[in-house]
């Protein structure tokens, strides 16, 4: 049997917070009866500071329910942070832990065969999507786009899976050795090894209240998972000026050719061209450079990840 902690993060929830929560109750009761997990296995709500009533919901089902977990973040941290802070903060006290969004979009009878896969001896089970008709065809293809990506630069994600995920405490205790500000779970969790298993599932939609991924925020996320993971663009970008490098000189070449031959009439046009593109090239490198500048600034800082204003029914561990 297994003492199991359930990690949901909130921002916004206000409109579907009730039913997660009865939904995840009457599923973790019925659970408990068939000795899947032990009677002292709690569900964490973490409050990535909400600017609406979820906290409210989340204190008052934390009165009601002594087995609910409050965690109340000083502000929005955004949703890796708030898991990481569910995560961290019970390190070493449960027997493995299980992330799921608070829109339950993912098929809790997927934790059935996670806790089996966990009986079985892996310690990390993966929750995949492989059927995902419920998203949009624009955030559908951007995904798949996004995972493609990620493989062919060597990051070693796991295909169309999201934070659905059951980890055993031995894994949560080498991932708090990863420091990283620029938090892509994700891409950390395939590094620590262990065995590990995946777990096949239908994505639901959002019952109620709306995504707190709109296509700013992903395409954000996304950028960070790449540049927080792979040194790949860079590469590219060096690639890229060697053949510039080579364009230039040939270019030098055909202009030597001119002036020998006395067309230096010409001499605009291969001044002009080259200094826009050389130009723009250069600009394009350091930005690039400056993303990865920017990001070693900001892990060098290391400041806290996220910081936690109160903990409900913390004493009942
Ligand atoms: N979330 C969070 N902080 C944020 C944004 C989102 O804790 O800043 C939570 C959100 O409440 C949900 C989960 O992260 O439980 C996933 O968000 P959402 O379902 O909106 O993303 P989508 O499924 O649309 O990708
Ligand atoms: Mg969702």
């Amino acid at each position: 049997m297994c003492k199991l902690l359930l990690v949901v993060p909130c921002y916004n929830e206000q409109e579907i917070l009730e039913k997660t929560y009865s939904t995840l109750l009457t599923y973790f009761s019925e659970l408990k009866e068939r000795n899947a997990i032990t009677a002292d296995s709690k569900i964490c709500f973490v409050n990535d500071g909400s600017r609406d009533s979820t906290w409210i919901i989340i204190d008052s089902i934390c009165k009601r329910d002594a087995n609910v977990i409050g965690l109340k973040l000083s502000r929005n941290f955004g949703h890796q942070a708030a898991l990481v802070a569910g995560l961290l903060h019970h390190k070493n006290q449960f027997d493995c832990y299980i992330s799921i969004d608070a829109d339950l979009q993912d098929d809790l009878r997927a934790i059935d065969s996670m806790l089996e896969k966990y009986k079985e001896g892996s310690k990390i089970v993966y929750g995949v999507r492989n059927d995902r008709s419920s998203d949009s065809f624009f955030k559908r293809f951007t995904a798949e786009t996004f995972y493609k990506l990620m493989q062919r630069m060597g990051v070693p994600t796991v295909y169309n899976h999201a934070d659905f995920r059951l980890i055993d405490n031995q894994v949560l205790a080498e991932f708090s050795n990863f420091g990283e500000t620029n938090l892509f779970i994700r891409g950390i969790i395939p590094m620590i090894g262990f065995q590990s298993d995946k777990v096949y599932y239908k994505r639901l939609e959002r019952e109620a209240g709306e995504s707190k991924y709109p296509l700013k925020k992903m395409l954000i996320f996304a950028w960070n998972g790449i540049t927080s993971f792979s040194t790949v663009p860079m590469k590219l970008v060096l690639w890229f000026g060697v053949i510039n490098f080579l364009i230039a000189m040939g270019i030098t070449v055909w202009v030597l050719v001119c002036k020998l031959f006395g067309f230096t009439v010409q001499g605009w046009t291969s001044i002009v061209l080259p200094m826009t593109f050389f130009s723009g090239s250069n600009m394009i490198a350091i930005g690039l450079i400056g993303e990865y500048v920017g990001k070693i600034y900001e892990e060098v800082k290391a400041r806290p990840r996220y910081i936690i204003e109160t903990v409900l029914n913390e004493e009942n561990n």
